[in-house]
C-alpha cells in the first residue's frame, strides 16, 4: 500500500522511479553485488524514501529469486562498478 505521506519525514509522495541496490548470495556461493535500476516506484520528494506498489514488489521478489538460483535470465548484464574501502 502507498502512504500519502512518507513515513520517515511526512514528505510529499510522487511517481518516480528509483534504484534498488542489495547484496546477494549468487553462483557458488559468491555474494553479489545486484543493482536493479529504473522501478517504478513512489517517492518521497524531501528525503527520497521508495515505495513500491504490490505488483512492483512482486516483480523485484521474482527477479531476485532468479538471482538466487544464480539463473538473472536475459535481463542480468555486469555492472561497472567501484570498489572501495574506507582508510584506516
Ligand atoms: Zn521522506
Amino acid at each position: 500500500m502507498i502512504p500519502s505521506t512518507c513515513h520517515r519525514c511526512k514528505g510529499t509522495i510522487e511517481p518516480g522511479t528509483t534504484d534498488l541496490i542489495v547484496r546477494a548470495r549468487a553462483i557458488q556461493d559468491h555474494y553479489d553485488i545486484i543493482a536493479i535500476r529504473e522501478i517504478p516506484a513512489f517517492v518521497c520528494s524531501q528525503c527520497g524514501e521508495a515505495y513500491f506498489s504490490a505488483e512492483t514488489s512482486r516483480t523485484i521478489d521474482i527477479v531476485m529469486d532468479r538471482v538466487q538460483q544464480g539463473t538473472p535470465g536475459e535481463c542480468g548484464r555486469p555492472l561497472a562498478a567501484c570498489e572501495i574501502t574506507l582508510p584506516d
